[in-house]
């Protein structure tokens, strides 16, 4: 009720999610974006519906824009209680053909740009003296499939950077942890236009122990308990919201 939530990538797929849902409670919802045609997608949507929200096109790789994002967010909300640096891109690749300015890209937007944003909007928690950081990891931060080397650095990063500003920022009253979303399936969040109901086989629910693919929910409930006081004592920690797969032990035939 009442709290300022920034969500970078608030434009498409959890993102969105989490602006949406975080405006039905009340919060005035900060959308950071890259792509304005999404962003403004996402502010209509939760202006018709009768809710705040505000977009501010940002590339959250990019200093002069992070820094005008939380300048322009504290002219119109005067404080920011909860940061969810969600924004993130992927890059699938053989380490034998990528080039490695793919590889600096993805560090730039998911490793590069959660410490930017964390880094201004936390000078701010600390003059409030409260605050909460959500940074959006992924299970490929703890295991990986071929090729993937760009993304899981940057998310395994996310992880060392959230125990880290954890233990610099808990003094000032700023509790930081991640969340690692596994499968989570967006389709039906996409941009107006393109929207559809995936389907999906029996054998990708039934891989995952709980018997389904995740849904942007289950990460928006993850982000309403970390940013909640519920969470007081939680700082440092990783929540994997991924239906049991990194704990499901697979032996080849
Ligand atoms: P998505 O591609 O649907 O949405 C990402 C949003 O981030 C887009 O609106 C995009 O415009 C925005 N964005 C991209 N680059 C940006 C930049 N430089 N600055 C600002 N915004 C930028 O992705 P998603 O599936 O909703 O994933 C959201 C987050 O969750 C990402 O960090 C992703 O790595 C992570 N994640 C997703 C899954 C999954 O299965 N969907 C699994 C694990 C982790």
């Amino acid at each position: 009720h009442d709290q300022v939530v920034i969500v970078t990538g608030g434009g498409q797929g959890i993102g969105r999610a989490l602006c949406c849902r975080f405006a039905e409670e009340e919060a005035k919802v900060v959308i950071a974006d890259i792509d304005r045609e999404a962003g403004f997608e996402t502010l209509d949507a939760i202006q018709k519906s009768g809710k705040e929200a505000h977009f501010i096109r940002t590339d959250v790789a990019d200093e002069d824009d992070v820094e005008r994002l939380v300048k322009e967010a504290m002219e119109q909300y005067g404080k920011v209680d909860i940061l969810i640096n969600n924004a993130g891109i992927g890059h699938f690749e053989s380490l034998f053909d990528i080039d490695v300015k793919h590889f600096d890209r993805v560090i730039a937007v998911n490793l590069r740009g959660t410490f930017l944003c964390s880094k201004y909007v936390a000078q701010v928690m600390k003059e409030q003296g409260r605050g909460v950081i959500i940074n959006i990891a992924s299970t490929r931060a703890l295991m990986s499939e071929a090729d993937s080397e760009s993304y899981a650095a940057s998310k395994g990063g996310i992880l060392a950077l959230t125990h880290a500003m954890a233990v610099s920022l808990g003094p000032v009253g700023i509790r930081v942890n991640a969340i690692s979303p596994g499968w989570i399936e967006t389709g039906q969040w996409k941009k107006a236009g393109e929207r559809y109901t995936p389907e999906h086989s029996e054998q990708d629910k039934l891989q995952h122990p709980v018997g389904r693919v995740g849904e942007p929910e289950d990460i928006v409930s993850a982000a309403f308990y970390l940013a909640s006081d519920d969470a007081g004592f939680m700082t440092g920690q990783n929540l994997v919201i991924d239906g049991g797969m990194t704990v499901k032990m697979i032996y080849e035939e």
